[in-house]
This record gives structure tokens, sequence and C-alpha cells, in this order.
């Protein structure tokens, strides 16, 4: 019998195993559609409902097991012992991706305080709420906002804190990149926010250095403009933009840098030539090496910096950085 008629055949008589075809075939698609080509191609909303079915693929499989795996079934010790594997880890979902943002939001009631425009097409969004100082959020973190008018409830965006919660407000920056990015800017005062976070290990928690380089790129000035505020020990920021137009928070960076003895550096101009090239890095950051580096901004941008840290023999162990879309 040929693999195919078998596991047809199989799939018909033995119990559990038409589910488990099933799991891995969502998982395959899962997968597929994670691919940075595939990625690149879906739009947002699309790729995350069919991730969703993950949870569909995890709960067949696990029935498969249950059904068919002889560790579930060897001994009443070993049925236990992955029953309560499995409860813990559905658990943990649950409780991470369900209880706790609901518990968090009902908690502190955000709201929209301001809607500050930055540029012709960025604007910065002041949110506040009760007892802000209890959130578990860093600066470099970033959430899943969701701003509770009627035409945008059901769309959640990822935006990076642009500064350090101050136990008060908190405060995003966004670039209109899309139709959600952009009504952002005509959110009114009051307006009720659901958040989902604090995500992201992009903050000084993962330092190796006392000193540090700050690198960003265009709208990738959010989590260094609040790493920069929370940071100690001296700090080397470069800002690469197109024109100075471009440089949204230049002033707040400045007058951070001034105020913690920070050097600050706005590279201008178009993408090539490169002006973070090997070369050009060594000549404002000479002791590079010696330094976390922190690294946001678009891809292009991103990996031509990884690549320029790597030429300067920058261990990994001190790269950090924060990617603005998912399929960098
Ligand atoms: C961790 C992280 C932090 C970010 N921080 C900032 C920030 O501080 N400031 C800023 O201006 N931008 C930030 N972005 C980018 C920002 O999330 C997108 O520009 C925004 O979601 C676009 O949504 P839209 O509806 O306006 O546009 P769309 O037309 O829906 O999308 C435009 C682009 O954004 C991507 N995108 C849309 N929704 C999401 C989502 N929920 N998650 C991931 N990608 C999405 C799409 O794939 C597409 O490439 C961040 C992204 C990530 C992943």
């Amino acid at each position: 019998m040929d693999p195919v008629s078998q596991l047809v055949d199989l799939a018909e008589t033995v119990e559990g195993v038409f589910r488990a075809v099933v799991a891995l075939g969502i998982v395959l698609l899962v997968g597929g559609v994670s691919a940075r080509w595939a990625r690149r191609r879906l739009a947002y909303e699309t790729w995350h409902f069919i991730h969703l079915y993950t949870y569909v693929a995890v709960v067949l499989a696990f029935t498969h097991q249950v059904a068919v795996g002889t560790t579930f079934t060897a001994s009443p010790a070993a049925t236990s012992y992955w029953y309560a594997l499995w409860t813990v880890a559905l658990g943990s979902v649950f409780v991470g991706r369900l209880v706790l943002p609901l518990w968090r939001n009902w908690r502190h009631q955000l709201r929209v305080e301001a809607v500050v425009p930055e540029s012709d097409n960025v604007v910065s969004v002041y949110v506040t709420g009760r007892d802000l100082d209890r959130l578990p959020a860093r600066a470099g973190q970033f959430f899943l906002w969701r701003f509770l008018t009627k035409d945008r409830w059901w769309q959640a965006n990822p935006f990076s804190l642009s500064a350090a919660p101050d136990g008060r407000t908190l405060r995003l920056t966004a670039k209109a990149a899309g139709d959600g990015s952009a009504a952002l800017r005509h959110i009114k005062p009051g307006t009720r926010v659901f958040a989902e976070g604090p995500y992201g290990a992009f903050t000084a928690m993962h330092r190796t250095r006392p000193e540090a380089v700050l690198v960003a790129g265009g709208v990738g000035v959010t989590p260094i403009r609040a790493l920069l505020e929370e940071l100690h020990g001296h700090a080397v920021v470069i800002y690469r933009v197109g024109s100075d137009r471009d440089a949204v928070l230049y002033d707040e960076l400045r007058d951070l840098a001034h105020a913690k003895g920070s050097e600050l550096h706005l590279v201008t101009g178009p993408p090539v030539p490169d002006k973070l090239a090997p070369g050009e890095l060594a000549r404002l950051v000479p002791d590079i090496a010696d330094r976390d580096v922190f690294l946001c901004g678009p891809p292009p941008m991103m990996n031509a910096v990884l690549g320029s840290l790597r030429e300067l023999n920058v261990p990994r162990t001190q790269i950090h950085f924060e990617r603005f879309s998912l399929a960098g």
C-alpha cells in the first residue's frame, strides 16, 4: 500500500488519527504563511486569523494523543502527568492571553488624555488610567493598542512606548502607515483604550555593559527615546532619518541627551550611500565593541547596521534590537 493510502486507511480506522492529520495540516499552513515571503503578501489581519487556528491544532493533537498515545495510556501515573502538563500549558495561555489583559484593563481603566501631532504623519497619543504605577511596563516595551471607537474597536496595533512609563501616563508615537495608524490623529480625548501587554525584551534589563549606543531609524526612534530616559551610564545616540523634517521627537532626544551627558548624532540623507557602514559607525563611536547596542528602525536599515556591527566585532550578546514588522 502506498503511504498516502495507508494514511487514509489509518485515518478512517484508528481513533484520533484523522484529528492528528488535520492538526498537522493546520500547523503546516500556519508555518507556511509565517514564512517571510508569504507574511509580506498577506494582510496582518488575515495572517493573524489563520494563526489563531494553532489553538484548534493543539486541541486536536491533544485529543489524538489521549486516544492512541502509549505515553498517555501506559499507566495512571503517566496519564496524570501528561494531563497535568497540558492543563498547565493551556491554562497559562488562557490566563496570559485572556484573563490577565481583561483584568489589567479593568483595573487601569485606560483612556486617551491627548493626541499631539509630531509632524504631518506622526502623532503622539497620551493615555492615562488608574494605578498606572502598578503596571509592570518598562521603557523599550510595546503594547497591542485597541482604541474603542465605533469604527476601529476591532483593530489592535502594536506600538512601543515612546517615553519611559512615569506611573501616571503612557505615551505611544505612531507614524501613519495604513488606515489604523492614520486614524489615531482623529481620536478624541476620553476615548477608552484596551491595551494588551507590556510585551518585548528590548529593555535595559538585558544590558551587559555599563555604556551603550542607541541607534534609531525613522519612527524606530520611539523605544529608543524611552530607553534613553531610563538608561544609566554614558550613551551615544545615533538618529538616522531622510531629512531634518523627519526627525520626530528630536527636541526631546536633544534635551534628554543634554541632561544625561549623552552624545547625540543626527545622521540625515538618502539610504544610499550607507552612512552607518562600519567605517562611519566606528568613527562616531570608536569604542562601540565595548558597548551594548540598542537598535530599532526600518528592516533594510536594521539589516545594514547589524551587518556593520558584525564587521566591527560587536559580540552578539551586546546587540539588542526591536523589529517594527512581523515580516522583518
Ligand atoms: C513590536 C512593534 C512595535 C511597533 N512600534 C511602533 C511605534 O512605536 N510607532 C510606529 O509608528 N509603528 C510601530 N510599529 C508598526 C505599527 O504597528 C504598524 O505600522 C501599524 O500596526 C500599521 O497598522 P495600520 O492599520 O495603520 O496599517 P496596515 O495597512 O494595516 O498595515 C501596514 C503595515 O503594518 C503591519 N501591521 C498592521 N497591523 C499590525 C499588527 N497588529 N502587528 C504587526 N504588524 C502590523 C502590516 O503587516 C503592514 O506591513 C510597531 C510594530 C511592531 C511589530
